[in-house]
């Protein structure tokens, strides 16, 4: 008899596990996602700077059809494990295994003047403006924000500075800009440890970019341009970017998956929920860094592309085993790594072990020019080994 496999969100992590499952004898794999294509989200940064062109990373999820993967283009409304189902519009779809790779959303309307004010660098419509607005910007002062934690790749508003920088330095301009990060974040990319988040900000430094941490928006001023903290202070903005709040999906939120946060508490090794045959992965979930606490709370693991490319590996592995009923289980170990764009041709590199204790293992190196290549080549691999 055919198994019905589910997988809930066509990004990187519902990628990854539907093409690995699709390949099963007597299963019958059904990817849903509410959009009809898959984006490459770390190309953003070179849109931005206008190095791509939309097309050229994003992908027609219809494509899977073709492998033999049944694409379902509908909003998951409903979670049900105690029937074994989910909703999708008025469909009931009932599953013998389930992943959920839903993802974050993002609801910069969560702080006050954001939404009116500023480019969101994590949304392909504001990062098309975007690249118009720098290309016609004049001078001033250019914000790079990030409004909460947490946010999906810790490394992505560090990476979006050092980006602009160079751009600016590539027209001549870069002697009319002030370039600012501010953070809630008391060093960039925290949970990779304190060394990685001080070589960043040394980079940083480097570069003329001030890293303004400890920091919290409250709201944002839009007839003064100006932005307003949690302690009162207000600084002035001629451009901002920003990093807008997360929230996990409310479908996720309102299902009995949900933790108190709304995110979706897994076994950190092997991705499993405590319902028979569902597995969470990727962005939607919570996953606690062993022994690692700030102000009493844990800390959890980044939400990351690379964390859910592992962690669909080890669970389609774990499935198909399951499945043939021969072969041994995997179990993810929290290593991941980030090639991390520095402009002038250069890339630097996190990576280490995440779940090390007592501090993660995670070297930072760079930037060089092979790291930067690196990242190229990867762009290239995801897009053709997927499609
Ligand atoms: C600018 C930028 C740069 C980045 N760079 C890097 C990087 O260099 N390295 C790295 O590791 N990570 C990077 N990331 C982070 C990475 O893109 C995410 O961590 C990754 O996409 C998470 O994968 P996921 O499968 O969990 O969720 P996603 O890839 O976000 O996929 C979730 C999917 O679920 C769908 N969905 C959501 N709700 C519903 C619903 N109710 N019904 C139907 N469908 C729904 C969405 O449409 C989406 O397709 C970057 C992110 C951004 C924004």
């Amino acid at each position: 008899m055919s198994r019905k496999i589910v997988v809930l969100g066509g990004g990187v992590g519902g990628l990854v596990v539907a093409n690995r499952l699709r390949v099963l004898k007597d299963v019958e794999v059904t990817l849903v996602d509410k959009k009809q294509e898959h984006l490459f989200y770390p190309s953003l940064l070179w849109l931005m700077i206008g190095k791509r062109k939309p097309d050229e990373i994003r992908r027609d999820l219809g494509v899977l059809e073709r492998k033999g993967v049944c694409v379902l283009s509908g909003e998951v409304t409903g979670i049900n494990p105690d029937d074994k189902s989910v909703t999708v519009g008025d469909e009931k779809l009932p599953y013998d295994y389930l992943i959920v790779a839903l993802g974050a959303d993002l609801v910069p309307e969560r702080v006050p003047g954001l939404s009116e004010d500023a480019f969101n660098l994590y949304e392909l419509e504001s990062v098309k403006r975007l690249r118009y607005a720098l290309e016609g910007f004049p001078g001033g002062k250019v914000v790079v924000l990030i409004s909460s934690t947490p946010f999906k790749c810790p490394a992505a508003p560090y990476e979006a500075a050092l980006l602009v920088e160079h751009f600016f330095h590539t027209r001549g301009k870069r002697g009319k800009i002030d370039l600012e990060v501010i953070t809630p974040e008391p060093l960039p990319m925290p949970t990779a440890g304190p060394s990685a988040g001080t070589a960043m900000t040394v980079l940083l430094a480097l570069r003329g970019i001030a890293f303004i941490g400890s920091t919290a928006v409250k709201e944002v001023d839009v007839s003064n341009s100006e932005l307003i903290f949690n302690d009162g202070q207000k600084r002035l903005f001629d451009l901002l970017i920003t990093v807008p709040p997360h929230q996990a999906p409310q479908v996720v939120a309102e299902s009995p998956l949900a933790g108190s946060a709304g995110w979706i508490p897994v076994d950190p090794k092997t991705l499993a929920t405590p319902y028979d045959g569902v597995y969470a992965l990727g962005d939607v979930t919570t996953v606690p860094l062993p022994g690692r606490y700030k102000s009493d709370q844990p800390l959890n693991l980044p939400k990351a592309g690379v964390f859910a490319h592992h962690q669909a590996d080890v669970v389609a592995h774990n499935i198909a085993t399951e499945i043939k009923g021969r072969g041994g289980l995997r179990a993810f170990d929290g290593h991941g790594w980030c090639i991390i764009e520095a402009g002038y041709g250069r890339a630097a590199a996190a990576s280490g072990n995440f779940y090390a204790t007592p501090t993660p293992a995670v070297r930072f190196k760079g930037p060089g020019l092979v790291l930067h290549w690196e990242k190229v080549l990867f762009e290239k691999y995801w897009l053709r080994r997927w499609f």
